[in-house]
């Protein structure tokens, strides 16, 4: 969320620096450096914009995968425990 906030900032500032390089003129550097905002603020955005929805879908389905792989079922009676806890929360016997 803050880095999408920094790309915008970085789209915003290049805009600005635009506009009044190009109001005031003979500012080849400004408009230069502006566009140069824009392009890397826009990057930002983009890469952003591509990437956090398939990460936070793929985090959340490895979340529920590690979740899964925690869960182990009783030899004896079936019931689920813990992967870390050794001994079955039901029949007490070791697992
Ligand atoms: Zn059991």
């Amino acid at each position: 969320m803050a880095k999408q906030i920094h790309g915008i900032i970085w789209l915003l500032v290049g805009i600005v620096v635009t506009v009044i390089a190009l109001w005031v003129g003979k500012l080849l550097l400004f408009v230069i450096l502006g566009v140069a905002c824009i392009a890397f603020g826009g990057y930002k955005v983009l890469v952003q914009y591509m990437t956090k929805p398939k990460e936070s879908k793929t985090d959340k389905f490895h979340e529920q995968m590690r979740e899964e792989q925690r869960i182990k079922y009783c030899s004896r009676c079936g019931a689920p425990g813990h992967i870390k806890s050794n001994f079955c929360n039901r029949c007490g016997s070791k697992v």
